[in-house]
């Protein structure tokens, strides 16, 4: 079975850790805080054996010589970043899968918020229902700032995340949403959907709780970067939020 933990780290971002419980293997999806995700493995009794990277972004790969000096944890990024990614020791590029304690991992190329971004789709965890390690590719409500790539390729990697089974669990790697919510009622302000997730959205922040895992389904339904018709769009709406 494999199990995911989701904890804060920083000032907004979200680490989380997926362990294999037949095999012990244990994978950290980027490593925002290395004090912060060295806690919760200790809380777990749980072993690092790998660190799965999204992009180059320091608050993605910040922990990684830490992690894996302290582990002996190989790291598994985009092969694109090796210059840019330290400890990098397993480049891949996309479209290509590996095992992780028995389970299969596919590798998704999601070009926009950086050139090299990746994904890293699980598509047996959660009872076999899927879960997607999405980075800063999609976010509640949003997607990541096109900082390399262009309004087509975060459209077409949009489109790649879109087309996952819609019970697929979608990990992203900041709490963002109140926000975005704001901004994406700019867009759609008669969606009902999305009008009625804003509650559910608040409610859980005055709680303290994440918004995170969303779904493939939710999404589709209330996120207007995916649910953007064209590339040019796309851009339109991310200008507008650049700007917001
Ligand atoms: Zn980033």
């Amino acid at each position: 079975m494999l199990i995911i933990k989701l904890f804060p780290c920083l000032m907004d971002n979200y680490g989380f850790l997926i362990h294999d419980s037949e095999t012990g293997a244990t994978a950290t999806i980027d490593t925002p805080e290395a004090a912060k995700i060295n806690a919760v493995l200790a809380e777990e009794g749980w072993t690092l054996s790998e660190i799965w990277n999204t992009h180059h972004h320091f608050d993605h790969v910040g922990g990684n010589l830490e992690l894996a000096a302290q582990h002996g944890a190989i790291i598994r990024g985009p092969a694109d970043d090796a210059g840019r990614i330290a400890g990098l020791t397993h480049g891949v590029s996309g479209g290509e899968s590996f095992l992780f304690g028995g389970h299969e991992v596919r590798v998704i190329k999601t070009p926009g918020h950086t050139t090299s971004h990746i994904i890293f789709h699980v598509p047996s965890a959660h009872d076999g229902q899927g879960a997607a390690f999405v980075g800063d590719t999609i976010f509640v409500m949003g997607c990541g700032r096109l900082f390399e790539g262009t309004p087509e390729d975060m459209f077409e990697s949009m489109a790649k995340i879109a087309a996952l089974p819609a019970s697929t669990k979608l990990y992203c790697a900041h709490e963002y949403t109140l926000s975005n919510g704001k901004f994406a009622l700019t867009i759609e302000p008669e969606n009902a959907d999305l009008i009625a997730y804003m509650d559910t959205a608040k409610a859980l922040r005055s709680k303290g709780l994440p918004t995170v895992p969303t779904s493939v389904a939710q999404e589709a339904k209330i996120n207007p970067f995916m649910r953007a018709a064209s590339g040019s769009r796309l851009g339109e709406i991310r200008k507008a939020k650049d700007n917001f």
